[in-house]
C-alpha cells in the first residue's frame, strides 16, 4: 500500500526500519518520464520513494513559481497504480522551517547557471535536505536535467554522501519532444514547433559522429534553425560529458546541450554522443 506522508517525522517514524531505500526527488505534475524512474528505482532497493515538492528556492523572482502545474491528487493516483512505497509530499514549513541561511553553492558556472543564476543553489540545497529526511542508499535523476544531474553527482562526491546517484534516460514522446511538465505550457501550434530542438541536437549529434569536428559552426547553424523558426536559444553547447565546463575534443565522449524559448516557454534538451567504437 503507497503511504502519503506530508511531514518528516512521520516519514522517519515510516521508514526507521527501511534498508535500500531509493529515493526519486520531482516537483509533481508526474508524466511518464518521472515514472520512467521509478521503475528504475525498482531495480535499485526495496523501498521507493518519491518527493513531490515544488522548491521555491531554485526559481528565479521572474521565473514560473506560482503558475508551476500542481496536481497531487492526481500524483498519487499515477504513483499508486506503480505501486511506490511513500509518496513524501512536505509542505513548505516543513522544507523551510526558518528563514534558510545555510545553502550548498555548486562551483558550475556554465549553461544553465549563467542563465538562471541560483538555480543550481536551490537544486543541489532542496536535494541535500531530502537526502537527510530521507537517507536513501540511492537516488534516481533524469539525463533530462543533464546539468542538474552532474551537479548532484558532484555534490554528492565533494560532501562524501553514502547514495549511489543514477542517471536515467530520457523519455520522449513520439515525435522526439522530451517530456517536461513545463510543455503543458505550449499553444498548440508551439507544440507542433517544439520537436525541433531535439532535432537540432540530434542533427550536430549525427554530424559529429560523421567526424565534423567544427563544433563552432555546428553550434551556429543550429542557433540559427531555431531561430528562423521563431525560436529564442540560450545556448546549444557540445561538452565532455563528465566535466560541462570544459571544452570538448574528439577523444572523450561528449554530450550536446541545448536551451532556448518558444513563445514563453523555456526548454531543455540534450543527447550523449557516444562513438560506436
Ligand atoms: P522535475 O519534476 O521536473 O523536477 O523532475 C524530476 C526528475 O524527473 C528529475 O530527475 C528530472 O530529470 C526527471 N525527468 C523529468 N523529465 C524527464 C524525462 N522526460 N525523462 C526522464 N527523466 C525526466
Amino acid at each position: 500500500m503507497t503511504q502519503i506522508i506530508h511531514h518528516i517525522p512521520e516519514l522517519r517514524e515510516y521508514l526507521k526500519n527501511s534498508e535500500d531505500i531509493v529515493l526519486v526527488p520531482t516537483m509533481g505534475n508526474l508524466h511518464a518520464g518521472h515514472l520512467s524512474l521509478v521503475e528504475i528505482a525498482k531495480q535499485y532497493g526495496k523501498t521507493v520513494v518519491v518527493s513531490v515538492f515544488v522548491n521555491p528556492l531554485q526559481f528565479g523572482p521572474t521565473e514560473d513559481y506560482a503558475e508551476y502545474p500542481r496536481t497531487l491528487e492526481e500524483d498519487c493516483t499515477k504513483l499508486k497504480s506503480i505501486g511506490v512505497d511513500v509518496v513524501f509530499a512536505p509542505g513548505l514549513d516543513d522544507m523551510y522551517p526558518d528563514q534558510q541561511t545555510c545553502f550548498v553553492v555548486p562551483d558550475e558556472a556554465v549553461l544553465e547557471a549563467s542563465s538562471r543564476p541560483g538555480f543550481f543553489l536551490g537544486v543541489a540545497t532542496v536535494v541535500l535536505k531530502l537526502f537527510n529526511i530521507v537517507q536513501p542508499k540511492t537516488a534516481i535523476f533524469g539525463k533530462k536535467d543533464y546539468q542538474q544531474l552532474r551537479v548532484i553527482q558532484t555534490m554528492t562526491r565533494q560532501l562524501n554522501l553514502p547514495i549511489q546517484i543514477i542517471g536515467a534516460p530520457i523519455a520522449r514522446a513520439e515525435d522526439g519532444l522530451a517530456l517536461s511538465s513545463r510543455n503543458s505550457y505550449l499553444s498548440e501550434a508551439e507544440r507542433a514547433e517544439a520537436p525541433r530542438l531535439h532535432a537540432v541536437l540530434e542533427e550536430i549529434q549525427s554530424l559529429v559522429l560523421q567526424g565534423d569536428l567544427n563544433y563552432s559552426q555546428l553550434i551556429e547553424n543550429g542557433l540559427n534553425t531555431l531561430r528562423a523558426h521563431g525560436w529564442k536559444p540560450d545556448y546549444i553547447a557540445i561538452c565532455p560529458q563528465d566535466n560541462l565546463s570544459l571544452m570538448p575534443s574528439s577523444n572523450v565522449p561528449l554530450v550536446v546541450l541545448g536551451a532556448a524559448t518558444l513563445g514563453t516557454t523555456r526548454l531543455i534538451d540534450n543527447i550523449e554522443i557516444t562513438p560506436a567504437n
